[in-house]
C-alpha cells in the first residue's frame, strides 16, 4: 500500500523517481508526487492527484535536476486523493520534505498540539503532522535531523516507512521504517530507498531490508549507516535479490492480470519445483522440514490471513483437515488479533500473504508467537517481513503479482497447502500410500491441465460478453469449492464493480434464493465428486426460479448442459485439486468482463496491493 522512492548518486534523479513509481503503481494509484533537491538549495516538489503519468504530464516544462530525491504515490488513509493531500509533505519553512506509508495513529493529538504552538497545516493528512513534529523537535532541541527524526519517532503511534530530504543536509537521505516495508539498494556510489525491490532490480542486485524502528542515514560521501530508535548502531545485512526483471514487465499482453492467470501453469509447477517427486514418491517443503513433527503433532493449526489469502486458507481447511486430520481455524488476521483469541503453545498458526507485508496478518504473528505458538508462513515476496519473523515458512514461488486483482498468487497458496497436507498426512500416517501417490501424479499433471483449460479462454470471453451487464452476481460451490465461489465473487466484484455474493450451494436456500430472478447470473460449480448430485439439485433451484446458470463441470458432463446457459469443462481431476482448476475460469471471466466495462483492471478503483496498513 503506497509507494516510496528515493535516490541518491550520480545520476539524474528525476527518470530513476518516476520509473520507480510506475513499478510501484500497484501499491496505491490516487496521488503521485516528487521532490527534487537541485544544486543543494532549491527543493522542487511536484505532486498531483491521479496517475503517475498525470505526475509526469504535469511536470512537463519544469526544472526536473537534481541527483538526490525522493517520490511517492498515495493510498489515502487520511483526506481525499487531491493534489493538497498528495506527498511529499513539507514542514512550515518549506526546508524539508517527507514521504510516508502508514498511518501516525496519534496524530490529531499531535497536530493539537503542534496548532498551539503555531504551526499551520496545508493538508488533511497525518503525514503532514509528522514532518511539523519532526521541525518542531529539531527548532526546540537545537538538535540535528537525524536527532530530531528519532525523538519524533518515539512519539509517535503507528505504522511508518518514510524518507527525508532537507536542504539543510543537503548530500543524505534520512529513512525509516516500523510496520512498512523499506529497502535500501546498494549502487556503485549510489543508493535507492523503495518499498519493495521492484524499483531497484534493474540498477543492482544487493540490497539490505531494513527492520522495524531502524533509521537509515545515507550520505553521499560515507554511505549507508542504521541506528535504532534508541540510538543503538545496526551492521547492515546485505541481502542478493534473486527477482529478474522480465517478471515485472506485461510481457506483450494487455493487461498484468490476463499475464498471470496465463503464468499459473508455470507458478505451479515452480512452486512444486524440487518438492515434490510423483516418480519417487515423495514431497518435502524445506522451509517447514524443521517443524513437521511440530505441524504433525499440533493440537490445532489456525490460518490466518485477509482477502484472497483468507480464501486459500479455507481451501487449506479442508485439505488439511481430510487428509492430515488435524483441527484447523481460518481467521481474518484483523478479527483474530483484536478479539483476545486464545492461543496455546502447541498450536501451530500458519500466516498465508502474498506480499509477506500485510499489516494484519504480520500483527496477528507476532501476537501468536508472543503467546508461544510455532508461526509459519507461505508467502510470495522473498525477504519480506512475514517470511523474517516466522519460524519457518514456504515461498509459493510464484514470480511478481503485478495485477491488484490476485490470480497466480492464489492458485500457488493453494497448491502449496495441498502440499503441506500431504507431507503431514504422510508423517500422521492418516493417508493411504495409494491416495499420496494418486495424489503426487495429480500435482505434477497438474500444469498441463491448467494449460489446457487456458485453451478455453475464447470461449470464456463469450459467455463473459453475456453477463457484463449484470447488476448483481451469485457464486455456489460445496466442499473445498465453496471458497473458490468466495474468490470467484471477490474477483468480480475487485475489478469489474459488479455486486457479487459467493455462498455454499446449500446455504442458498437460506436467504440469497430470494434475490434470483431472470436477470441474475448464478455461477455454478458442479464438477464431478461426492458433492455432484446435490449441487445439481441446487442447479434445478435457481433454474425453477428462471435464475441464469454458467456452471463449471468436469469434462464430458452431460446432465448440468441441459439446465445451464453456459458451462464451463474443466479437465478430470481428483477432488483435492478441483479448486485450483475452477479458479481459473473465474479469472477469465472476471477479466473479461472488467475489460469489456471499460474498467482498470490491473489499478481497480480504491484498492492497493500489499494491504501495509490496518
Ligand atoms: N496516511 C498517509 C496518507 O493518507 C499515507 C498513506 C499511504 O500509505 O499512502 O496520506
Amino acid at each position: 500500500m503506497c509507494g516510496i522512492v528515493g535516490y541518491i548518486g550520480n545520476k539524474k534523479a528525476y527518470p530513476v523517481l518516476i520509473k520507480g513509481l510506475s513499478r510501484l503503481e500497484y501499491r496505491g494509484y490516487d496521488s503521485a508526487g516528487v521532490a527534487l533537491l537541485e544544486n543543494g538549495t532549491d527543493l522542487n516538489v511536484y505532486k498531483r492527484q491521479g496517475k503517475v503519468q498525470d505526475l509526469v504530464a504535469f511536470v512537463e516544462g519544469k526544472s526536473t535536476a537534481g541527483t538526490l530525491g525522493i517520490g511517492h504515490t498515495r493510498w489515502a488513509t487520511h483526506g481525499l486523493p487531491n493534489d493538497i493531500n498528495a506527498h511529499p509533505h513539507a514542514s512550515g519553512d518549506g526546508r524539508m520534505v517527507l514521504v510516508h506509508n502508514g498511518i501516525i495513529e496519534n496524530y490529531d493529538v499531535l497536530k493539537k498540539e503542534l496548532i498551539k504552538r503555531g504551526h499551520t497545516f496545508k493538508s488533511e493528512t497525518d503525514t503532514e503532522v509528522l514532518v511539523h513534529l519532526i521541525e518542531e523537535i529539531k527548532s526546540k532541541y537545537k538538535v540535528d535531523l537525524v536527532e530530531a527524526l528519532r525523538m519524533a519517532l518515539n512519539e509517535v503511534h503507528g505504522a511508518y516507512a518514510i524518507v527525508i530530504v532537507s536542504k539543510d543536509e543537503p548530500n543524505k537521505l534520512i529513512a525509516a521504517k516500523k510496520s512498512s516495508p523499506l529497502v535500501v539498494g546498494l549502487g556503485d556510489d549510489e543508493y535507492y530507498l523503495a518499498s519493495d525491490a521492484t524499483p531497484i532490480i534493474e540498477y543492482t542486485k544487493n540490497v539490505v531490508y531494513l527492520e522495524d524502528e531502524q533509521i537509515a542515514i545515507i550520505d553521499r560521501k560515507d554511505g549507508l549507516r542504521i541506528i535504532s530508535i534508541h540510538n543503538k548502531e545496526v551492521s547492515p545485512e546485505i541481502t542478493e535479490l534473486s527477482m529478474q526483471l522480465e517478471e515485472l514487465e506485461r510481457g506483450g499482453y494487455d493487461h498484468f492480470m490476463l499475464k498471470e492467470i496465463h503464468e499459473q501453469p508455470r507458478a505451479i509447477h515452480d512452486s512444486f519445483r524440487g518438492r515434490l517427486n510423483a516418480k519417487e514418491g515423495w514431497i518435502t517443503l524445506g522451509g517447514l522440514k524443521q517443524y513437521e513433527d511440530q505441524i504433525a503433532n499440533a493440537n490445532r493449526i489456525i490460518i490466518i490471513a485477509c482477502g484472497t489469502s483468507w480464501h486459500a486458507g479455507l481451501v487449506g481447511e479442508y485439505y488439511i483437515e481430510d487428509l492430515a486430520r488435524i483441527p484447523v481455524e481460518v481467521e481474518y488476521a484483523s478479527e483474530f488479533r483484536y478479539r483476545n483469541p486464545i492461543i496455546r503453545k502447541d498450536d501451530v498458526v500458519i500466516a498465508i500473504s502474498q506480499s509477506g507485508e500485510t499489516a494484519d496478518t504480520l500483527a496477528a504473528l507476532k501476537m501468536s508467537k508472543d503467546m508461544g505458538a510455532t508461526i509459519l508462513g507461505i508467502v510470495n515476496v522473498v525477504g519480506s517481513s512475514i517470511s523474517r519473523i516466522t519460524h519457518g515458512g514456504s515461498y509459493t514461488h510464484a514470480g511478481p503479482e503485478i495485477g491488484v486483482a490476485s490470480t497466480k498468487a492464489f492458485t500457488t497458496q493453494v497448491t502449496l497447502l495441498a502440499m503441506l497436507a500431504m507431507m503431514i498426512a504422510k508423517k500422521r500416517n492418516t493417508i493411504s500410500p495409494r491416495r499420496f501417490q494418486a495424489l503426487l501424479d495429480e500435482m505434477e499433471a497438474l500444469p498441463k491441465k491448467i494449460e489446457k483449460l487456458l485453451l478455453s479462454a475464447d470461449r470464456i470471453k463469450e459467455i463473459a460478453t453475456e453477463y457484463k451487464d449484470a447488476h448483481n452476481a451469485l457464486y455456489l460451490g460445496r466442499g473445498s469449492s465453496f471458497p473458490i465461489a468466495l474468490e470467484g465473487a471477490l474477483k468480480l466484484k475487485e475489478i469489474s464493480y459488479i455486486h457479487a455474493e459467493g455462498y455454499p450451494a446449500a446455504e442458498m436456500k437460506h436467504g440469497p434464493i430470494a434475490l434470483i430472478d431472470e436477470n441474475m447470473p448464478v455461477f455454478v460449480i458442479a464438477t464431478k465428486g461426492p458433492n455432484y448430485e446435490k449441487v445439481v439439485s441446487n442447479i434445478q433451484e435457481v433454474k425453477a426460479r428462471k435464475g441464469r446458470i454458467i456452471a463449471i463441470v468436469t469434462e464430458g458432463d452431460t446432465a448440468v448442459k441441459d439446465v445451464a446457459e453456459y458451462v464451463i469443462e474443466i479437465p478430470e481431476a481428483d477432488e483435492i485439486l478441483v479448486p485450483i482448476l475452477a479458479t481459473i475460469p473465474f479469472q477469465l471471466i472476471s477479466y473479461y468482463i472488467a475489460v469489456m466495462r471499460g474498467c482498470n483492471v490491473d489499478q481497480p478503483r480504491n484498492l492497493a496491493k500489499s494491504v501495509t496498513v490496518e
